[in-house]
């Protein structure tokens, strides 16, 4: 990563202020996002948007042609263009050939795309933000750092500051004050305006209308005072029918702001009169800038579903603590990061797309229903194609996917891991430049003996009927065989006999959440072999990431790569491949397996992993069971937000991973519970570690781990 980048990361989570609002608001958020949906099917609304939305999509040609014939025929004039640079002298044009020296905007993100300001400010004219947001970042010479709210990073102190400077008076930090104050400086502005520049939320191909959405009203000021109205409106904005608006309009303002309602929404459908009697010019710039080769690209196209609500930023742990600006460029965020890719360059995106964890919490509430954390992992891919890999990972990867040196390195890793352990199952400091990895969390010291040679001293009972192959994924392999015999304990009580195939190795996702695809293909392929060697009922894990990338993602990254050899047998393995809490409810619900029941022990609270519950909607049977064995469960806030261990994520960005799993540990800590159970044996380590440095005393177990002391004899 660039010093620059870095340097910005570690500005922004040093700005007490930013991670303050942020925070709060994003807390705020969540639980008043779900109260504007209640009674709504999200599900069905968001299917709606992405069919309308995909529709327009794979139809842009047709739909812009149709709504410059509409909006021509009701007196605007279409402007259509693939370039920024066009639209901005477009519009200088305009504005040259009717005298324009003042020029008042209402917030537009497209606007911002292409710099729009500073090239009027350039040529003499006065430009002015009127929503308030937009205004505040205008006076401070800054960005917007979120789509919906672009002046969120800021305190109302510092927003008394910069209009105190404005008016030339102190200002307290007091908000409907300020409010007034905006109000008073904006009114002359409109009222002197020769020209109004808007964006536009959605465009009509049915009628040549643009709908406008706005809470402060000014937008209506911009489009109707002044005598001449440029609306600039990406192509991603046609939709096909007028009715297509209303969907929008329900999810939009629920998912940006919480809000049942948008306070005003305009819909333009060609010029209206002046005051004077003349009429308005209108001008509608339909601005593609590479929009038409996003949606020509079969996996990118979902990305012109978005409807630019910003949810997705709202919900990121990682915005949430870095704020918009360390992303650079005009759109934030995890979708910023794809459009960066698209409307800049794939190379802009290098840096930011290692901002995303891969949560999924984005995607879950996307009204556009585009799979956000699957279009940066494909960013990755084509980085990874395009520039190689970098020489110390591939390196690494030569190794993870030779299974025998990999497998032999780890061993060698529990004695050359022995002096920081000190005797512990804890490595509490790392010399040097390692120190950062056990700063806030210890590490798991490498196990003296791994599951594999566990396995082989386990006396499992004669006569199983059912046989389950186990995958145990490298960290219950060689940092916690515990688990794995835990596992094959409850199996075996089951009547299921557990084969452990030496064959497996690493699942290649530490690969390929980095891109490198072609060594996740090969990992998928060698453990693929190993598995499906023996005859058995199911596949298991007890590892969710593990079972993703068995379920899915085997196939996935074949798919991707084009390659079609395996895929057969990546589907026939995806089949058989289910969770462990799943497979265990299941052997519950048939009576096949009990547990102690009528026991009471005590408050416990659990953790959701991202994968477990994001991917395999598997968040339920863990709680059940454990509920089940007489736990009594005390749910934390926020307990599905990610913990910050991400796989390599941890290890490539600490300053970000700790400052998460301190939330997670603070969360854990309010219930009370003495334990904290989860399904995920990375969850385990990075909350284990942080426990361990906090010195809580709260235990923290994956879920096989206390099923397993609780079988009926
Ligand atoms: S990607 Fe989805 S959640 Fe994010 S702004 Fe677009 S529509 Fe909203
Ligand atoms: S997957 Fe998680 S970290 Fe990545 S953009 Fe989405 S919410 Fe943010």
């Amino acid at each position: 990563m660039q010093q620059e980048f870095k340097a910005s990361i570690d500005r922004a989570l040093h700005n007490a202020n930013l991670t303050g609002a942020l925070g709060k608001f994003s807390e705020a958020y969540k639980v008043n996002r779900a109260k504007a949906y209640e009674g709504i099917d999200f599900e069905a609304l968001r299917s709606r948007i992405a069919e309308l939305k995909g529709y327009a999509a794979s139809h842009l040609q047709e739909l812009s042609d149709l709504f410059q014939k509409n909006a021509e025929a009701k007196g605007a004039k279409v402007f259509r263009t693939t370039d920024p640079a066009k639209v901005r002298e477009y519009i200088l044009k305009v504005a040259q050939d009717n005298g324009v020296k003042s020029i008042v905007k209402s917030k537009s993100m497209a606007t911002e795309e292409i710099h729009l300001n500073p090239f009027l400010e350039k040529a003499g004219i006065e430009v002015n933000e009127t929503d308030l947001g937009e205004w505040i970042i205008q006076l401070a010479g800054q960005t917007p750092s979120h789509m919906v709210m672009p002046a969120i990073h800021m305190t109302k102190e510092e927003v008394a500051d910069l209009f105190s400077k404005e008016v030339d008076e102190r200002l307290t930090s007091d908000i409907p004050r300020l409010v007034k104050v905006a109000r008073g400086e904006m009114r002359p502005k409109f009222l002197k305006a020769d020209m109004g520049i808007s964006g536009g939320n959605i465009a009509v191909a049915e009628t040549g209308s643009i709908a406008l959405v706005t809470n402060e009203g000014n937008a209506r000021l911009v489009t109707s005072l002044p005598k001449i109205h440029i609306a600039v409106v990406g192509i991603e904005k046609l939709v096909a029918k007028f009715s297509d608006i209303a969907p929008i309009l329900k999810a939009l303002p629920r998912s940006a702001t919480a809000q049942l309602l948008t306070s005003y929404v305009s819909i333009i459908s060609g010029p209206t009169p002046n005051s004077d009697g003349s009429m308005k010019e209108l001008h509608i710039i339909l601005m593609d800038n590479h929009r038409s080769e996003m949606a020509a690209d079969p996996m990118f196209k979902e990305a012109m579903q978005c409807i630019r609500c910003a949810s997705c930023l709202n919900v990121c742990p990682i915005f949430r603590l870095v704020g918009g600006h360390v992303f650079g460029k005009v759109y934030t965020g995890g979708i910023g990061t794809i459009l960066t890719a698209w409307h800049d360059e794939l190379k802009s995106s290098e840096d930011i797309q290692g901002l995303c964890i891969q949560c999924g919490a984005c995607k879950d509430v996307c009204p556009g229903k585009i799979d956000i954390p699957g279009l940066i992992m494909e960013i990755r891919r084509r980085l990874v194609k395009e520039q190689g890999v970098p020489f110390v990972q591939k390196s690494i990867y030569a190794v993870v996917n030779n299974r025998r040196m990999f497998h032999g390195m780890l061993r060698a890793a529990s004695l050359a891991a022995k002096p920081f352990a000190k005797g512990t199952k804890f490595i509490r400091h790392l010399p040097m430049f390692l120190a950062d990895l056990t700063d806030g969390r210890s590490l798991p010291a490498i196990a003296s003996k791994p599951f594999r040679d566990v396995f082989k001293t386990i006396h499992q009972p004669k006569g199983l009927q059912e046989k389950a192959v186990f995958y145990a994924g490298c960290l219950i392999d060689f940092a916690y065989p515990e688990m794995g015999e835990a596992l094959v304990k409850i199996l075996n009580k089951a009547g299921i006999e557990v084969l452990f195939p030496e064959g497996q190795t690493c699942c290649g996702a530490p690969a390929r959440y980095n891109g490198a695809y072609e060594v996740a293909a090969n990992n998928a392929v060698d453990n693929i072999k190993a598995l499906l060697a023996d005859r058995a009922d199911y596949v298991i894990s007890a590892c969710p990431t593990c079972t993703v990338a068995l379920d899915h993602e085997f196939v996935t990254t074949f798919e991707s790569l084009g390659q079609r050899k395996w895929l057969p047998q990546a589907r026939e393995l995806a089949a058989k491949t289910i969770d462990f809490s799943t497979l265990v409810k299941k052997l519950v619900d048939e009576g096949r397996l009990t547990l102690k029941e009528g026991r009471q022990l005590g408050k416990i609270t659990y953790h959701d992993s991202c994968h477990l519950k994001r991917t395999l909607h598997a968040d339920q049977p863990p709680r059940e069971l454990l509920q089940k064995a007489g736990y009594e469960l005390a749910e934390m806030f926020e307990c599905d937000i990610c913990c910050g261990m991400g796989g390599s994520y941890s290890l490539k960005l600490p300053e970000i991973s700790a400052p998460i799993l301190q939330r997670k540990l603070k969360n854990i800590k309010d219930t009370g519970a003495p334990v904290v159970a989860m399904d995920c044996p990375g969850c385990v380590m990075q909350i284990r570690g942080g426990m361990d440095q906090d010195g809580a005393g709260v235990k923290v177990h994956h879920t096989v781990e206390l099923l397993a002391d609780q079988l009926e004899d």
